[in-house]
């Protein structure tokens, strides 16, 4: 199941429920509008229907929960299989205060990348790395050649900052090392803030390299696709 945004409805009833939607169809990968024939309840908490893939046929089943009334949920319609279009990644939010032109250079990357026009979609994130490496750069360095420009990326960003930030935290005179002199009194809100902490940490010193290495592994083993109008010797 997956959550599908409002903004992919394209028009409803007048009950309001979906009567289109607009999507990357999981079967033919094309931006697709999906129909619905009607929409049933089951119990008093869903309504379901099959909505058919105008390119393709497909069916999508879409499921909408409702309220105790009987009405539309708001935010509250899902579908199987899932979209076969990428969601914006988690924690994008963030990107837009620091530049919002490269907030909307990986919007435009999705976008491209969710129409399969794949040649203009590596472009725009080619675009997005550049941008980016730009951004946290000192205006000495803009000029060099991206490979360089990543390069120096790690003398001139402070990457140590979030352990620093962590052991100022946890000790003895620090909000949550004071906390551990009574256990009895920590409560919820300092568990869960605490929780947030480690798991913070874990995605920068474990995660992220891990995931980094299965990316590296996968470019690595992943098949070279052949030039177009070239020799094509084997
Ligand atoms: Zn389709």
């Amino acid at each position: 199941m997956q959550l599908v945004h409002d903004d992919y409805v394209q028009s409803r009833f007048s009950n309001t429920f979906p009567r289109t939607v607009e999507m990357v169809c999981p079967y033919c990968l094309k931006e697709a509008v999906f129909e619905t024939g009607t929409w049933q309840e089951h119990g008093r908490q869903v309504a379901a229907s099959e909505l058919t893939c105008a390119r393709c046929e497909g069916d999508v089943l879409f499921m909408q929960l409702l309220q105790a009334d009987g009405t539309r949920k708001e935010g509250g319609l899902y579908c199987y299989p899932k979209s076969g279009g990428r969601e914006a990644m988690p924690g994008i939010e963030y990107l837009s205060p620091l530049s919002a032109p490269l907030a909307r250079s990986y919007d435009s990357a999705l976008k491209l990348y969710n129409r399969a026009e794949w040649g203009a979609a590596a472009l725009t994130v080619r675009h997005v790395i550049a941008g980016l490496a730009n951004r946290m750069l000192g205006d000495d360095k803009r000029d060099m050649p991206l490979p360089r420009r990543l390069e120096a990326l790690g003398q001139d960003v402070d990457l140590a900052k979030p352990l620093q930030d962590l052991a100022q935290l946890l000790s003895p005179g620090g909000t949550f090392g004071r906390q551990f002199e009574d256990e009895a009194a920590i409560d919820k809100v300092t568990a869960e803030l605490m929780l947030e902490l480690a798991e913070q940490l874990i995605t920068y010193l474990v995660v992220l390299p891990g995931t980094m290495a299965d990316l590296k592994a996968r470019i690595a083993t992943a098949p070279v696709p052949l030039r177009r109008g070239g020799s094509g010797v084997a």
